[in-house]
């Protein structure tokens, strides 16, 4: 057996420990891994050299940072603004609900969410993600094969067209012309069955267009599209929408990739957050992302955190709101679609993804209802250049 010595700067917490010499013994079979204060002790059959188990170590501790933490990033602003800028918003017409639950957008609410959008672009760009374009709808296949129905039932919203045939067209017709009364439509006998749902999320349409991919290379990609949930805010608010923006990066391939890929986006999400001077925190979320029982038995066994916020504060409801999460979904798309690694392993993923609706009205909800009371680092990072108020 062969030695090799390799400084870690900092006591590594259990969680960590475990999951090193989980990784480590994975890489290099039969390993044994022993840890000191700040350092770590890895006696191996010498089928790699020292400078290679180093560099594996430095990226095995880099990738556990987050390993034994609920709370991992913390940015206590104290926000200038205490009211719901809501019905400012609405009176200078930059929203404008169109139903309960969905909303047009336009002028400087719009500018900073586009902003927002290019900014997680901007971070797409820096890790080289593919970018992609998804349809808004999922086939019934895809909810099938995640088993969407069964775990996400609120949430789902299919489609359905007017049945193939001229007598249902013609009686659909005179049923709904515009001088009949109605205010909804039934799902009864004129309409032909769903093949498809609206997409109640952004990420899965990746997995799915890899479906039976072997030798797949690790890569990050990225999209940004419309989620529609079956869901809206108590009070016609911006804080909980049917039909809403999300951009997505997504990571699949080897798990390590894919945990490391994990590491860097929160690192760049908490530069963003602090960048747009948010009150506002990354932590474990309450709800695990996918809650059947195999995944749940290896998140306890792994303790793996599945799934981060980025949560806001909302001053005038006092309390905070999800802008965004992180996600790690283990082995659970690769499974569901039959995707495997270079390795013949099945692939591994993530994705992060943040509400452009919600954070854009986080961001008025703490800097103010005018742009021209904002910040003007907070400006210039978004590349809203200096705003004046125009006293309306
Ligand atoms: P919540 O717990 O608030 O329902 P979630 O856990 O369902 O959020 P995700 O599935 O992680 O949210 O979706 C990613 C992001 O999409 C959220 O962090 C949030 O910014 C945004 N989002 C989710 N649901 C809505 C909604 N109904 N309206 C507006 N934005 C939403
Ligand atoms: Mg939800």
């Amino acid at each position: 057996m062969k030695e090799t010595t390799c400084s870690t700067a900092q006591t590594l917490a259990n969680e960590q420990r475990e999951f090193l010499t989980q990784m480590l013994q994975t890489s290099l079979p039969g390993a044994r891994v022993e840890f000191h204060a700040d350092a770590i002790n890895v006696q191996h059959a010498g089928q790699q050299d020292d400078a290679a188990i180093v560099g594996m170590v430095k990226r095995l501790v880099y990738i556990a940072r987050s390993l034994n933490k609920d709370l991992l990033f913390h940015n206590a602003a104290t926000p200038q603004f205490e009211r719901d800028p809501q019905p400012y918003l609405e009176s200078t017409r930059e929203v404008i609900q169109v139903h309960p639950g969905f909303f047009t957008l336009q002028g400087g609410f719009l500018e900073v969410f586009k902003a927002i959008n290019g900014r997680v672009r901007a971070m797409a760009d820096e890790v080289d993600a593919i970018e992609q374009e998804y349809p808004a709808v999922w086939p019934v296949r895809l909810f099938k094969q995640i088993d969407y129905f069964h775990e996400f039932p609120h949430q789902v919203i299919l489609c359905a067209p007017v049945k193939d045939d001229f007598d249902t067209r013609k009686r659909f017709a005179d049923t709904y012309g515009k001088d009949a009364e109605f205010e909804t439509v039934a799902m009864d006998q004129m309409m032909a069955p769903a093949e498809y749902g609206l997409e109640p999320a952004v990420c899965d349409c990746c997995y799915y267009g890899l479906e039976n991919t072997s030798e797949l290379q690790n890569a990050y990609y990225t999209c940004y599209n419309k989620v529609f949930r079956n869901e809206r805010s108590g009070f016609g608010g911006l804080d909980r929408l049917t039909c809403f923006s999300v951009r997505d990066i997504m990571f699949v391939g080897d798990e390590q990739f894919v945990l490391e890929a994990r590491q860097v986006l929160i690192e760049r999400l908490s530069t963003f957050l602090t960048s747009l001077q948010l009150d506002a925190k990354i932590e474990t979320a309450n709800d695990p992302f996918f809650s059947n029982d195999a995944v749940m038995k290896s998140v306890f066994q792994n303790a793996h955190r599945l799934k981060y916020e980025l949560l806001a504060r909302i001053p005038h409801l006092d309390r905070d709101i999800a802008v965004g999460s992180i996600n790690f979904h283990r082995d659970f798309f690769g499974k569901a679609f039959n995707i495997e690694t270079l390795t013949g392993a099945t692939a591994f993923s993530g994705c992060i993804g943040v509400g452009m609706e919600r954070l854009t009205y986080a961001l008025y909800c703490q800097h103010g209802e005018r742009l021209s009371q904002w910040p003007q680092p907070v400006l210039d990072y978004l590349g809203l250049g200096r705003r004046v108020d125009q006293g309306r």
